[in-house]
């Protein structure tokens, strides 16, 4: 395969952008290599810079769900973009955009649109700290937030890929109010809280684990945390971010049945543009300015483009749920094929799984959480995802990060993910 444009753009990036990228796992520093430069995608695939196709597991990381240049989306937006691309001032789209959201999502009475999902659970912290009038809150270690201060503790995701354990730049003061313990771990927040009684505002998690690699909750984890948060007068945030408009129409509160107080949205909501909301139960978003005294704002909040593509996307799929449906029986579909060549390959590994969300660890024991993630065999990913690279196959560069399924992949495709992944690790083992 030649990379020879990818490795020149490389090299030319990292004179004038750290580490040549504008988001850290994109260096594909933990996996080694070069990073591709990519010049452009449609449907199911990827194409670099040296015209190189690839069958794409990462979906600009969630958002491109129905696969890349939706024709609908890109003339949806191609039409907004005449009228001006930002205004300043309120649109009808923004009330459009709010209402379709309200009529997906359960327990969603009022949304605040941002742009990005960082934004959405920093504001929407800084909501259940208004409301409740209590600073500490508790996140579980493997599972990310987004890059504000108060997540950046036992964070996941780049985090973990490149094992930097604490951060340079958040003041200790900021960090002594995260209270972290592990995921599926129902006893060691119920200690964290009787240690803590009455100071912590909200329990902050996703619902489906996707920055970790792909971790599901443990049967009566997430339901035990909502009783707890009504207890103790404790805000639950579902931060949707990745599970929002991709494990159903409702999101992970549908597909779970468990009632969030707060819910952020990212990825999806803006069908590839910068968005992101965060919403909830009315008492609680009543808090947010101009109703109530916490501050939360943006230049760019709303904007129409993204509103746009944002709309169009959530529009196609409250009308076809059968999509959700369709990517599930994918995955399901690969993952039968990925059992059934990495147990006739004979590696230690275990594949978990949850509607489009899904990943591979080279482990002995389940894995449940980040402790279990981290105990698994990277190295071994690291080989398997330059070896499914060089046969065409776009995988996460990194073991601490889900696969995502687009509804543009194809039998096909998923055939030759199957095909490639024997191959793979024929290979390198
Ligand atoms: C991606 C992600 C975020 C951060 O969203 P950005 O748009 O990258 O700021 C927050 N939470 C979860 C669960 C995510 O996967």
């Amino acid at each position: 395969m030649n990379i020879n444009k990818s490795v020149a753009l490389f090299s030319r990036a990292q004179q004038s952008i750290p580490g040549g990228v504008n988001s850290p796992v994109r260096a594909f520093k933990s996996v080694g290599g070069t990073p591709l430069f990519m010049q452009k995608a449609k449907g199911a695939y990827l194409y670099d810079a040296d015209g190189n196709q690839y069958i794409d597991y990462i979906a600009s990381w969630g958002p491109m769900i129905l696969g890349h240049a939706h024709d609908e989306v890109i003339k949806a937006i191609q039409q907004q973009t005449f009228h001006s691309t930002s205004y300043g001032a309120p649109t009808e789209l923004e009330i459009e955009m709010a209402e379709l959201i309200i009529s997906m999502c359960p327990n969603v009475d009022l949304i605040r649109m941002v742009s990005s999902g960082t934004e959405a659970c920093m504001s929407a912290l800084r909501v259940a700290r208004g409301y409740t009038g209590k600073n500490k809150f508790i996140k579980f270690e493997g599972c990310y937030h987004g890059h504000a201060d108060a997540f950046l503790v036992k964070a996941g995701s780049g985090l973990a890929t490149f094992n930097i354990q604490t951060v340079p730049g958040v003041t200790a003061g900021v960090a002594n109010d995260t209270l972290t313990c592990a995921y599926n771990d129902l006893e060691a927040v119920k200690k964290l809280i009787a240690d803590n009684k009455n100071e912590i505002a909200a329990i902050i998690l996703e619902p489906v684990a996707g920055n970790m690699g792909c971790i599901l909750p443990k049967e009566g984890f997430v339901e035990g945390l909502r009783t707890i948060c009504d207890e103790e007068n404790i805000v639950l945030i579902f931060d949707e971010v990745m599970t929002g408009f991709r494990l159903s129409v409702g999101g992970a509160q549908q597909t779970l049945n468990v009632d969030a107080d707060l819910v952020t949205y990212g990825k999806v909501i803006g069908g590839g543009l910068p968005v992101g909301a965060f919403g909830g139960k009315r008492k609680i978003m009543e808090c947010v300015a101009p109703l109530g005294n916490v501050y939360q704002a943006g230049t760019l909040s709303g904007n129409p483009i993204a509103m746009i593509a944002g709309y169009t996307t959530l529009n196609i799929l409250k009308n076809n749920p059968n999509i959700y449906q369709e990517l599930a029986d994918k995955t399901t579909y690969l993952k039968d094929g990925l059992h059934k060549v990495l147990s006739e390959v004979g590696v230690d590994y275990v594949i978990n799984q949850f509607g489009s969300m899904i990943s591979i660890h080279f482990s002995k024991q389940p894995v449940t959480d980040f402790a279990t993630a981290a105990a698994a065999n990277n190295q071994l990913f690291n080989k398997y995802f330059h070896a499914m690279l060089q046969r065409g196959i776009y995988l996460p560069p990194s073991a601490f990060e889900s696969w995502f399924l687009n509804n543009a992949l194809t039998k096909e495709d998923l055939d030759k993910t199957i095909n490639a992944t024997k191959e793979s690790l024929e290979e390198v083992l």
